[in-house]
């Protein structure tokens, strides 16, 4: 794990076909960037997507968020959790959601544990994640395959998995720079 003097960089993915899932993607972005540690977030263009696996009915909206922070990884994936509670997401795990927040990419750390595989393992095949992350860093390097996400994007089959970019990035307005 990284020590927290200074500033790491982090990408998260945001998901939701449940209930206002353009509500859900903004509110998520806010609450992470009112985070304390959390100081900048840029969000990606949303996307409407096709569900993949057991997830459906219902398209999603993803995007994706850059983030610089002074927090670890599993203070981040405990944050994003809280989150997703506060937004109503509820078992079953894999099923329809209001929101799902995966942490995608920690600077270059690869790292597992019981409740945290960093960089996310379902990154590398799908489209409805890279797409958003190459709009914020197409040249970031995914650790475990050395590609950049913009490259993986490129190898990856056919991207009919999206559907449509639907909406602009969400502008987060900053209060906690200090
Ligand atoms: P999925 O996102 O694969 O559809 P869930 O969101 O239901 O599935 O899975 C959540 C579980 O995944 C949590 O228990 C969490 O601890 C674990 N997990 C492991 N790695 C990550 C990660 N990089 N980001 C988010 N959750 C993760
Ligand atoms: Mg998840």
């Amino acid at each position: 794990m990284p020590i927290h003097g200074h500033t790491s960089l982090a990408f998260v993915g945001a998901g939701s076909n449940q209930g206002d899932r353009m509500t859900m993607i903004a509110d998520a972005a806010h609450r992470l960037a009112e985070t304390p540690g959390i100081v900048d977030l840029v969000c990606s263009p949303i996307y409407e997507t096709q569900p993949v696996g057991p997830v459906g009915p219902g398209t999603f909206l993803n995007a994706a968020f850059q983030l610089s922070l002074r927090i670890s990884p599993m203070q981040l994936l405990t944050r994003m959790q809280q989150i997703e509670l506060a937004l109503g997401r509820r078992p079953p795990h894999g099923g329809p959601r209001t929101i799902d927040l995966d942490l995608l990419i920690y600077d270059d750390l690869v790292f597992q544990n019981d409740m945290l595989t960093v960089p996310h393992p379902r990154l590398i095949k799908r489209a409805f994640v890279l797409q958003p992350l190459a709009d914020l860093a197409p040249e970031i390097c995914h650790p475990e395959s050395g590609l950049s996400v913009g490259e993986l994007l490129a190898f990856l089959p056919q991207p009919n998995e999206i559907i449509r970019r639907f909406a602009d990035p969400i502008v987060i307005a900053y209060a906690n720079a200090v």
